[in-house]
This record gives C-alpha cells, structure tokens and sequence, in this order.
C-alpha cells in the first residue's frame, strides 16, 4: 500500500461519505472529488486506487505512508502545511452555522449559549467551534461523519451543525435535508489536494499541471456542473 512510484497505483484518500464531493452511487465512488482525481491521473498519466476512510484518519494514514495524496473537501490551512504539502486550490468553501428548516430561535453562534453544536472531528468546522466554545458558551458534540452529524440535528440531540457550506447547500436541496443554514458565513476556506510536506514535490507537480489543464480545456467547470447548477 502507499507509495506509487514503487507498484505504479497511487493511493488517494477520500472521505467515507461528502456529497457532492464524494459519496457511493450503486457501489461506485462518484463526485467531484473523484471526477476531478480521476481526470488528473489520466491527464498525467498515472493510475490511483481510491481509500475512503473517515475525515479524522485521512492527515495520520498520509503521515504513514499508507496514502500518497487526499482529495477530501479538505481545506487549506497553515497548521496543516506544516505537515502537508497542499495543489492550488480548486474549490472555494467555508463554514456556515446550520440549523433544522423549522428553527427560530438561532441565528448565529450569540444564540448557541447552552446548547449543542454537532461538528465531525479533524475538520476546520470541528476546530473553529472548539477554539469559540467559550466565547459562546455551548457544547460540542463529535461525530465521525458528516450523514450522522446532520441526523443529529434532525433529531433533535444538538440544535446547530457546523459544516462546509457547498457540502451543506448541496445537501438541502439535491437531498432534501429538513436543514438551513443560518447567519454569516463563518470562514472563507478553500480546497486543495494534500500529500505529504516536502517528499512528494514531482507528484504534486503533475496534480497541479493536470488541474491547471483541466480549468483550461472545460473539464473541471464540466465536472463542476454535473453536480452543482449556478
Ligand atoms: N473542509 C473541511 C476541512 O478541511 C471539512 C472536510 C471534510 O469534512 N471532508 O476540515
């Protein structure tokens, strides 16, 4: 496993389940994730085994040598460059406070006091809400995916969910989520793809030569717009 110079597949992290990024349909991992890995390797010319696994392992299984690289809606941020080497970005995200449909008590993080706060641990959402917990005087509840976040909202158990807002849009209306997302958008991120800091240099110069071919013959926005309408 790992480590694509030596069999000539590269490993490529994903998360279990990121729609429209990347979830199963009829046994067979799609998204824009995927797509857009995928279109990179041909373009390079290298092959890559997908290896969805829970957003928290993704960052340990590439300290390990057990992922070459990771395409997970995984956003660029300084503390993850001091271990990550990261592509240019390919997608802009950031996070957004959510709530269920019929809510009308919260607003922003200011009503949160008391309450839960559903986020997915490793994320820059699972973060953010840690670093403001005592500002706003909530509490956090962790989960390990993103589909058993929002049941938790859905239920009833945590009143506000934290998560990337093209993740949380895409929810709401190619899945009818009974969710909203409510107040400002709290960061500004922006994907990239990851592989480990400074051992992978020829391998993240053909990821972003291959995506900057994509952006310019169509590919990408092609990709883009089969799961996103603007
Ligand atoms: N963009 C967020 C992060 O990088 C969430 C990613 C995810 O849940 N797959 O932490």
């Amino acid at each position: 496993v790992g480590n694509g110079e030596d069999d000539g597949v590269y490993m490529v992290g994903i998360d279990t389940t990121y729609p429209p990024f990347e979830f199963q349909k009829d046994g067979e991992y799609q998204g824009i994730d995927v797509e857009l890995i995928q279109a990179i390797a041909e373009d390079q010319g290298f092959k890559i085994e997908l290896q969805p696994m829970d957003f928290v392992g993704i960052i340990p299984a590439l300290e390990e040598g057990e992922l070459d690289m990771a395409i997970a809606g995984m956003s660029i941020t300084d503390e993850r460059k001091e271990i990550l080497d990261f592509s240019d970005p390919y997608f802009d995200a950031g996070l957004a406070l959510v709530t269920t449909k019929d809510d009308s008590e919260i607003g922003s993080l200011e009503d949160m006091d008391g309450k839960v706060i559903a986020v997915k641990s490793g994320t820059t959402g699972s973060k953010f809400v840690g670093e403001n917990q005592e500002q706003y005087g909530y509490r956090i509840a962790y989960f390990e995916d993103s589909p058993s976040m929002f049941l938790e909202v859905a239920n009833g158990h945590a009143q506000a969910l934290v998560e990337d807002y093209p993740v949380i849009a895409y929810a709401i209306t190619a899945r009818d989520l009974e969710l909203k997302a409510v107040g400002e958008r709290l960061t500004d991120e922006k994907y990239g793809i990851a592989v480990l800091k400074g051992q992978q240099d020829e391998l993240l110069g053909q990821i972003n030569e291959g995506l900057r071919n994509l952006q310019e013959n169509g590919t990408y926005d092609e990709i883009v717009k089969k799961y996103i309408e603007n």
